[in-house]
């Protein structure tokens, strides 16, 4: 079941604060936060809620570490090489 840790709190490292399970469920787009695997697997099956509940392709797009795209690659080259001509000046 999709709601059924809803209720349980958690310290969250990234807030400093106490959150519950809900919010670490959806922060991501509504999707799960990249820690919650590391956060939750001392509290809950959390690898069996997450296939239960998720699709591989959810589950992959939650955890896989954020993908840069072809204009944030583009601005911070550019943003570099920047840097370097103002250094060189
Ligand atoms: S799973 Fe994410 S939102 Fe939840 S406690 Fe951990 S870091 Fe915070």
């Amino acid at each position: 079941m999709l709601k059924e840790n809803d209720e349980l709190i958690i310290r969250c490292p990234q807030l400093g604060g106490e959150v519950p399970f809900r919010y670490c469920r959806t922060i991501n787009e509504d999707l799960p936060c990249r820690r919650i695997i590391i956060c939750w697997e001392f509290r809950i099956e959390i690898s069996k809620y997450l296939s239960e509940n998720y699709s591989i392709d959810q589950i992959q797009r939650a955890l896989a570490p954020p993908t840069k795209s072809r204009l944030e690659t583009i601005l911070e080259l550019a943003e570099k090489a920047k840097k370097i001509k103002e250094e060189e000046g």
